[in-house]
């Protein structure tokens, strides 16, 4: 595929080669953009900026609906091209083509939903007779930086409260799992959004990401990725607006009184769903010594049932990594619990980008597997004593984004919706489970502010205050 800049479909001599992560069979190629193309898009977008921020938002609303349509239409190739871009099986990659589509069409409700606010000033010393009120206006130019693991729906949630707010947008897609990205800007502009409102720049993020952060005509970077690039990217953003949506390892409780055949049922959703390659997979069970042996039981059938192979065939339950060094980063992480002492209950063994499902028992805290964020298909089980080692060792890492708790007792459920630091708490269910309308972010390294269109707009606005001195 093209990239889009500069309100046009542009081709480059110096091409990336996207592959199928089962085969590596290359599926297609993008341009490899430069610093230069950059620069060419942000110009065309500050032309786009000044459209979309006239449109009314009628309009942007109704651009927004007739995506939401053409992505309908277009399902089964959006899903497929998900999944062979990224690895997920079908089923997977038809789901997110259905939750971006949704997005989209949430992103078309809220366009219609921004408001401002009247301040009391008259409440204020000085302030009688002035009436004064909020107007929130759009950033300009949004940069969207997205990751490989939701190539669809994750630029959805970052370009659809764009447009909405009536924001010009750039995305930088993963180079891994551009095509995703292309087929929604496709779609886009056969729904009508001015092609000088948007661009997709492909290549890679060590300079084509710098380019765009560094750059003064970008006013609000929305990140998806990694801690460690979310980092750099404040660093080098200066005063910009940013949203960070970064890792975790998240844990889930299961205590004495819950339901393990549904705790076991959803740990193995859970944390191997994507091949455990989802920001908010289950990563650290900790469970109650009452229970310990019980629930290992319950789960090791069901994550020995999942079937790994081609994530394009039927039957498969699990497909491969994105690249085989993620396998051998599992491997070698898998490996270093076992020679410290950690349990195989099943799994651990690795075929080129195929890591097999993988429970680990007997996990400490201090492991690499425990306290880093594996992003791979492994669960780390540790026995605890009750509730509070249980909070205390959830609370133990960086990260803060999704944590579930089993339980019956519903005090011990509140106990952990308030002390756990998370942005995301489940009670009852496990980690991995968003609604794509609900404000959704992490604490600590997790990141910095909330998605969800609603509360992403407000991100992409800026409020003025008006005073008018009657
Ligand atoms: P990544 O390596 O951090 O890459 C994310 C994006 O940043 C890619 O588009 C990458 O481009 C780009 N990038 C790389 N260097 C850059 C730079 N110097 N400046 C600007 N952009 C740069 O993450 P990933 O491996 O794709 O995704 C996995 C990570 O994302 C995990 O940590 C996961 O937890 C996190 N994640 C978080 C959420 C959430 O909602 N909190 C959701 C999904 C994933 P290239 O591909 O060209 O390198």
């Amino acid at each position: 595929m093209r990239m889009f800049l500069g309100g046009q479909w542009q081709d480059r001599s110096s091409r990336i080669d996207v592959t199928n992560p089962y085969d590596g069979a290359v599926i297609d190629t993008v341009p490899k953009a430069t610093a230069a193309d950059v620069d060419a898009a942000l110009s065309t977008l500050v032309e786009g900026a000044k459209v979309m921020r006239n449109m009314p938002a009628y309009d942007r609303s109704a651009i927004l609906r007739r995506a939401a349509g053409l992505m309908l239409a277009r399902e089964q190739d959006l899903g497929r091209t998900i999944s062979a871009e990224e690895g997920k099986i079908l089923s997977e990659g038809l789901f997110e083509a259905s939750r971006a589509r949704e997005t989209i069409d949430v992103s078309a409700d809220e366009a219609r939903r921004i408001t401002s606010e009247v301040v009391p000033l008259d409440a204020a010393p000085g302030g009688k007779g002035k009436f004064g009120f909020t107007l929130r206006v759009p950033c300009g130019i949004v940069a969207a930086i997205t990751p490989f693991n939701f190539p669809l729906n994750l630029v959805a949630h970052k370009v659809g409260p764009a447009i909405a707010a009536g924001n010009a947008v750039v995305i930088k897609p993963a180079s891994d799992t551009p095509l995703s990205a292309l087929k929604l800007v496709e779609i886009l502009l056969e729904a009508g959004l001015p092609p000088e409102a948007i661009a997709c720049v492909t290549g890679g993020g060590g300079e084509i990401g710098n380019a765009l952060c560094t750059d003064r005509r970008v006013r609000k970077i929305s990140f998806t990725g990694s801690y460690e690039i979310g980092d750099a990217i404040c660093r080098m953003a200066g005063v910009k607006r940013v949203t960070m949506e970064l890792g975790s390892n998240s844990p889930v409780i299961v205590l004495d009184d819950a339901d393990l055949e549904k705790a076991a049922n959803l740990v193995a959703v859970s944390g191997f769903s994507n091949a455990g390659q989802v920001c908010i997979s289950a990563q650290r069970i900790l469970v109650t010594t009452g229970v310990y042996g019980d629930f290992l039981d319950a789960l090791k059938p069901r994550v020995a049932a999942l079937k790994t192979g081609d994530q394009l065939a039927e039957g498969t339950k699990m497909g491969p990594m994105i690249r085989e060094r993620d396998a051998l980063r599992v491997e070698s992480w898998v490996n270093e619990a076992v020679g410290a002492g950690a349990k195989l209950v099943t799994g651990g063994q690795r075929r080129g980008t195929i890591y097999e499902p993988t429970i680990l028992a007997n996990v400490s805290s201090a492991m690499r597997i425990s306290c880093d964020e594996l992003f791979g298909p492994a669960v780390a089980v540790t026995c605890v004593d009750g509730i509070d080692e249980a909070i205390r060792l959830a609370n133990s890492t960086n990260y803060g984004l999704s944590a579930s708790i089993f339980t019956q007792d519903i005090d011990r459920a509140l106990k952990f919706a308030r002390e756990v630091d998370s942005g995301n708490l489940h009670i009852n269910w496990g980690t991995q489970w968003r609604a794509d309308l609900m404000p959704y972010g992490g604490l600590k390294d997790s990141g910095l502010g909330k998605e969800g269109p609603h509360y992403a707009i407000r991100e992409m606005t800026e409020e003025k205050m008006v005073v008018i001195h009657g």
